[in-house]
């Protein structure tokens, strides 16, 4: 996968990109990520990328020259087998990310952030040149740089060889529809507090639906609209079911 971030802050990527589980990924050749600053495509000796806002107000808008030019250029050198890029607009008011997306985004070939700064992008970049408008949640930072860089490192970690243990992705929260299950580890005994029984016991098949169980439980307790969607026996709604009215 290729992934190249515009931004008025390259420097902020730097550790981000070469540290850890993204920069052992990069070390391996299984991800390609840049950081490319939109000045360089701004056009006038100054390197002005923004401008008041028609109709007056305050803050400033990101013109659509440079990052018109800078998707361009990245375009321009892609060969003919690539697939199409998807676009991506980091942005408050876009669609709020998942782990679906995320995973959805891991099968692309190459991505391309866009990264806004002060009040906000010439509204042509929004309709003309992205293919989608990704938030992480609702509330307001001071630029995409962060909301990319956490896009960007739950992709990655997705891509077949990135993870040391393959499994590791499978079971974590949401990817099952559900939040996961407690872990421990040694001593069995800390400060008199005990590791489940179950998860000493070797037996494979109990300490499966042990943790089947406490994911469903978790997730009853902490995020029980996720349930609605998740892929459930009867058996499982059941339990649930009579779990809830025990309570009430
Ligand atoms: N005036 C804009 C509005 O009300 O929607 C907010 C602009 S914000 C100060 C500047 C930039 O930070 C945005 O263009 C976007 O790139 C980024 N940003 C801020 N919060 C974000 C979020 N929750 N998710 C994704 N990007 C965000």
């Amino acid at each position: 996968m290729r992934v190249d971030v515009l931004t008025l802050f390259p420097e902020m990527f730097d550790g981000v990109f070469s540290s850890s589980i993204l920069g052992k990924a990069r070390d391996k050749g299984l991800v390609s990520l840049n950081a490319i600053n939109f000045r360089q495509y701004a056009g006038n000796k100054h390197g002005t990328v923004d401008d008041t806002p028609y109709g007056g107000g305050g803050g400033m808008v990101l013109k659509p020259e440079p990052i018109f030019t800078a998707v361009e250029d990245l375009l321009a050198n892609r060969s003919d087998q690539e697939s199409a890029p998807r676009i991506i607009l980091m942005c408050p008011q876009g669609e709020t990310f998942t782990q679906k997306k995320a995973e959805e985004l891991s099968k692309e070939e190459h991505l391309i952030f866009i990264c806004g700064h002060y009040e906000g992008y010439d509204e042509r970049i929004r309709q003309h040149l992205v293919t989608d408008e990704l938030s992480i949640g609702d509330y307001v930072l001071t630029g995409g740089e962060l909301p990319a860089m956490v896009v960007v490192d739950s992709v990655v970690r997705l891509l077949p060889g990135v993870l040391g243990n393959e499994t590791s992705a499978v079971t974590d929260s949401f990817s099952t529809g559900l939040l996961e299950y407690p872990h421990y580890t040694r001593p069995p005994e800390f400060r008199g507090m005990k590791v489940p029984d179950v998860l000493l016991s070797g037996h494979h098949a109990n300490i499966e639906a042990w943790r089947r169980q406490q994911s469903l439980l978790r997730t009853l307790e902490r995020r029980p609209e996720l349930l609605e969607e998740a892929e459930l026996t009867d058996k499982e709604r059941e339990w649930l079911r009579k779990l809830q009215s025990d309570k009430s």
